[in-house]
């Protein structure tokens, strides 16, 4: 086994050796200056089919299908340590890549620490069924892994998806092919790397890095791969489904969102405000589960949009390392450039710019993709900004009459991934939780995540659920078998 060398550009992981890519590489640019961080390889057609000629090998290998599940646990626990060990290393890979402000970074590398240990426990403690049975046999489930599981991430929080995929995929006894996105492929090598040094066997976990259509599709199209999953943009989702359905093979799919975020006339108007702004404004607003449609209950909508946009006013933008920053610069100068399309849209359809809708000024922006938080009001469910997933710190008012008015509102959207509802009437709550087509309701609270707790969309947002007992079943198969007792009756 050999230790990821320090080489530019970053080699790939296939069988547990560090190898140079095809002949192609491209550049991992930071988003905070514009400079080039190192460069990558792709890997070719013939690099996807030897890691999963090694995944497929490594998967069957009795030591690793037959691994009691306690030992298997204290591999994910000893990659959960050194996960914490490299966690500054992690943090600093991902703030220079995406341009997520470092507290953000730092929170999501012991958040990826904290999965491991999870899965770790979920793999020893979960076991399979004695069933009802209408005779003298013994029926059971059993739980069997699929082998080969490709798991293709996005670049907005790239070692949380990476953590919430190998770490289950894995602990089902799977082997894992990792290919994050063209924008953040670091740590995803350095869980590599780790997965080497916790004492993954070689070919368990590969990580190769390149181009969606190229590297993504190859894999995604390989006979070999038994199963996917998939964080990332709706489109892309759908074209993974499309070639799934055809071979025959399951699918998870975490896709995008536009999500509603909700205040009713008697809410806490303080904290909802707070809320609001985190939901949308963290992360630059480049989350699945940004709260990126507020809507506000005519009665109260003047006063509070007032105080929004005043509280919205104070955050700090700023070089992504500044102590302090709120926000820093989006993930990458083609994503700064499709947002400004849609405030643009927003504008030509009737938006008023009530906050931002442009780049900050300062010396310290000049160089990096930066774009103000930004608050857009007067336009309708049916304009382009309030329809299509921006994916940045835009946010888009909307005011309703009553609870019957929100819900036809809220629900008209391709998407369904997360809603939030500020009341302190109860009843109503839970009423419009339940109305509300969503795979997750936050009630007087919002961005509140387990690991515990199964997390996906409805509708255009996806299928299946990452996370919880779910997400670890999700990369097994189950085996129903009969076993009759009758020793008379074997037949
Ligand atoms: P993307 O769909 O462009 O890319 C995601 C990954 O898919 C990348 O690794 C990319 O290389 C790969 N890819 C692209 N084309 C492919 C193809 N044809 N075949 C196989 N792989 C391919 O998404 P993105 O721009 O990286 O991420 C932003 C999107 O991710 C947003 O829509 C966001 O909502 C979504 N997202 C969803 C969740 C969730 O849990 N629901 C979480 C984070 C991000």
């Amino acid at each position: 086994m050999s230790q990821q060398p320090d080489q530019d550009p970053k080699p790939l992981l296939i069988n547990g050796e560090w190898v140079s890519g095809a002949t192609e590489s491209f550049d991992s640019i930071n988003p905070a200056n514009g400079k080039v961080n190192y460069a990558l390889q792709v890997a070719s057609h013939a690099q996807v089919d030897a890691a999963v000629a090694s995944a497929k090998a490594a998967a069957a290998e009795p030591a690793w299908k037959n691994m009691l599940p306690h030992v298997r646990a204290q591999l994910l626990v000893r990659m959960a340590d050194l996960i914490v060990q490299h966690g500054d290393e992690f943090a600093r890979l991902q703030m220079q890549e995406n341009g997520k402000v470092w507290s953000e970074c730092k929170a999501q590398a012991s958040s990826a620490a904290a999965t491991f240990r999870y899965f770790a426990s979920v793999c020893e403690t979960l076991g399979s069924e004695i069933t009802p049975s209408r005779g003298n046999y013994l029926s059971m489930t059993a739980y069997e892994p699929y082998g080969v599981v490709a798991a293709i991430t996005p670049w907005n929080s790239p070692l949380t998806m990476e953590a919430q995929k190998v770490a289950p995929a894995l602990a089902a006894g799977n082997a894992v092919i990792l290919k994050p996105s063209e924008i953040t492929p670091s740590p995803a090598l350095l869980l590599g790397e780790i997965g080497l040094q916790a004492g993954l066997p070689p070919g368990i976990l590969n990580v190769l890095t390149g181009d969606g259509a190229v590297t993504g599709k190859a894999l995604v199209q390989h006979r070999d791969v038994r199963m996917v999953s998939f964080t990332g943009g709706t489109a892309t989702g759908r074209s993974i489904g499309m070639i799934a359905a055809g071979r025959l093979i399951p699918v998870a799919l975490e896709l995008g969102g536009k999500s509603p975020h909700i205040v009713f006339e008697d809410a806490n108007l303080d904290a909802a405000v707070q809320s609001i702004i985190g939901g949308i404004f963290e992360g630059s607003g480049q989350s699945c589960v940004a709260g990126s449609r507020l809507f506000v209950q005519a009665s109260i909508y003047d006063e509070f949009i007032a105080l929004l946009v005043k509280r919205s006013s104070t955050i700090k933008v700023d070089q992504p390392e500044v102590a302090g920053a709120q926000m820093g610069p989006l993930s990458s100068f083609g994503h700064r450039a499709r947002i400004e399309k849609f405030v643009e849209s927003a504008k030509a359809e009737g938006g008023q710019i009530a906050l931002g809708g442009k780049r900050p000024e300062g010396s310290q922006f000049e160089n990096g993709a930066f774009f103000l938080p930004t608050i857009i009001t007067g336009l309708d469910n049916q304009a382009i900004a309030v329809r299509d997933e921006i994916f940045g710190p835009v946010l888009c008012v909307l005011r309703f009459e009553d609870e019957a008015d929100l819900i036809a509102q809220a629900n008209d959207s391709a998407f369904g991934l997360a809603s939030g509802i500020w009341t302190a009437n109860y009843q109503r709550a839970w009423r419009v939780a339940r109305a509300l087509e969503t795979g997750l309701v936050w009630i007087n609270t919002y961005k509140q995540l387990s690991i515990s707790t199964p997390f996906g969309g409805f509708k255009d947002s996806g299928i299946g659920r990452e996370k919880g007992v779910t997400g670890l079943r999700l990369y097994q198969q189950s085996k129903g078998i009969y076993w009759s007792m009758d020793p008379n009756n074997m037949g």
